[in-house]
């Protein structure tokens, strides 16, 4: 009998070649992907936990794996948060090529220095940290080696390379080992080094504890009063030095807390720290503008209103396109409206200032420097011919009448002022005998408690309307 496949037998045939085909293939797929896969996760946590340039392990690792690390080092550690001392200028002087070979052999020293018994990572660009047994007496002797590797010279591409640490040590309690805020305690240890002059060791200590409790104290306050409304403004009138009269007023801000009233200088510069400070700068425009509006339509008769802004606006340029809709939306008149800003101490922030000048300055608003002659630019500021106006510090009009020293001060300032053509204000005229000096000058506006001190919006209205 021969064997002669029917037409249905051949057409089973190849569907179940087809489909074993087909299996196959989704099978090799499946194992390729797999592998793929695995290979991605790898790299991927190569990637996550390694740093490629220093060969450490990230300090994201440790977090990850902490409780192991510290069982494997198995004793009571100690965490050493490091941090080369200005780095940048070793950037900018070599070059990102040699600054980054030193960061690689810097880390070997470290890497050295500390195995076998501690763990070095790397925090991010010139951080590291390490995990090391505590010192078991007060002689840190591993923190002074830290500070001594880095010191000894670095031989990269034939240039001899020199650099200090600043190093923050935290003791971690064995009882309760917590990463962050060992980590966070030891980077307030690295700040209290590098504010004793950097090149320094220093420990987290009560007086650390207790200020990072007054820091988060004031943190919450601060928040609490942006969410609450607990700030509120003073107005303090400015008037022309000749006649006395009401030309300006400054607005300024006022905290009212429960237990105690905090000076704006102490708000003000914690929030520039941990940058809340914009926050304050919009409600103050807020606020500013709105009791603008209260004034005018009480017939208060002032020509302009300034607001203190915070020189770390001038890094921020959604601050002026703010600044710039508040106004139109109450329109009021730019003009009308003068930024009083502190220079920044800063040397390399000038030239972001003078954008920033010029920026409020093309939108019509006028911009007087606060507290002159106490900056570092002040002069070069001046011959920039940008502003309208500065604002003469109060320690030069404090007791004028009798420091003949302040006289001469305030003479050259005015002088410089006419030959800018700017205007001048004086701020802390306190007594009848320094406005008579003040009025020698020829300057054209003073404020100070001798004419007002500042005041809330109602007792600014019950003073000044429908005179
Ligand atoms: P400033 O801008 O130089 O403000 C003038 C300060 O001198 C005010 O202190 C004012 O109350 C005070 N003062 C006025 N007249 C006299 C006087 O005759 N004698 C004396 N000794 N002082 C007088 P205040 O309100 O405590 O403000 C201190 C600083 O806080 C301000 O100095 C300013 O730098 C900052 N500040 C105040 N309000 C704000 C604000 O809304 N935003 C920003 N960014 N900073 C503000
Ligand atoms: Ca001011
Ligand atoms: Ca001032």
């Amino acid at each position: 009998m021969t064997f002669s496949p029917t037409l249905p037998t051949i057409l089973s045939n190849t569907v179940l070649w087809t489909v074993i085909g087909v299996l196959i293939a989704a099978l090799l797929l499946h194992v390729g992907i797999m592998f793929l896969r695995n290979r991605t996760l790898q790299n991927y946590r190569r990637l996550l936990y390694e740093d490629e340039l220093t060969g450490l392990k990230r300090s994201i690792f440790l977090e990850q794996r902490f409780s192991d690390v510290l069982a494997e080092i198995d004793a009571d550690v100690s965490f050493y948060y490091i941090d080369i001392d200005n780095f940048k200028n070793y950037n900018d002087l070599f070059g990102h090529h040699i600054a980054n070979r030193l960061l690689k052999t810097f880390a070997d020293r470290l890497k050295e220095l500390s195995e076998p018994f501690g763990r070095v990572y790397r925090i991010h660009s010139d951080r590291f940290l390490i995990v090391h047994p505590t010192p078991e007496n007060d002689e840190d002797r591993f923190g002074k080696e830290l500070l001594k590797t880095a010191k000894a010279p670095f031989e990269i591409e034939g240039h001899e390379i020199k650099v200090t640490v600043s190093v923050g040590r935290y003791d971690i309690p064995p009882e309760k080992p917590r990463y962050h805020s060992s980590l966070f305690r030891s980077e307030l240890a690295l700040q209290e080094a590098k504010s004793l002059g950097k090149d320094q060791l220093a420990s987290y200590t009560n007086r650390l504890k207790r200020q990072s409790k007054e820091s988060f104290e004031l943190f919450r306050i601060i928040k609490d009063a942006l969410k609450k409304e607990r700030f509120y403004l003073e107005f303090q009138p400015i008037v022309s030095v000749t006649e006395k009269k009401l030309k300006g007023l400054e607005s300024l801000i006022r905290i009212h807390d429960k237990h105690r009233l905090h000076f704006p200088l102490d708000i003000i510069g914690y929030a520039e720290r941990y940058n809340m400070i914009e926050e304050i700068d919009r409600y103050v425009v807020k606020r500013s503008l709105e009791a603008f509006k209260k004034f005018k339509s009480a017939d208060v008769p002032f020509e302009f209103l300034s607001l203190n802004i915070s020189v770390k606006e001038i890094h921020n340029p959604s601050f002026i396109d703010f600044l710039t809709e508040e106004t139109a939306k109450h329109d009021i008149d730019p003009a009308a409206i003068v930024i009083e800003f502190t220079e920044t101490t800063d040397p390399r922030g000038m030239e972001a200032e003078a954008r920033f000048i010029e920026r409020l300055r093309a939108q019509g608003f006028k911009v007087a420097i606060d507290d002159f002659g106490t900056g570092y630019s002040s002069l070069v500021r001046l011959s920039q011919n940008i502003l309208d106006r500065i604002k003469v510090d109060k320690v030069f009009i404090h007791d004028i009448a009798r420091k003949k020293r302040n006289r001469s001060l305030l003479e050259s300032i005015v002088k410089l002022a006419e030959n800018f053509q700017l205007e001048v204000i004086v701020e802390g005229v306190e007594k009848e005998r320094d406005y008579e000096v003040v009025k020698r000058f020829g300057i054209q506006y003073a404020q100070g408690y001798y004419f007002h001190k500042p005041m809330r919006i109602g007792e600014i209205i019950n003073m000044f309307a429908n005179k």
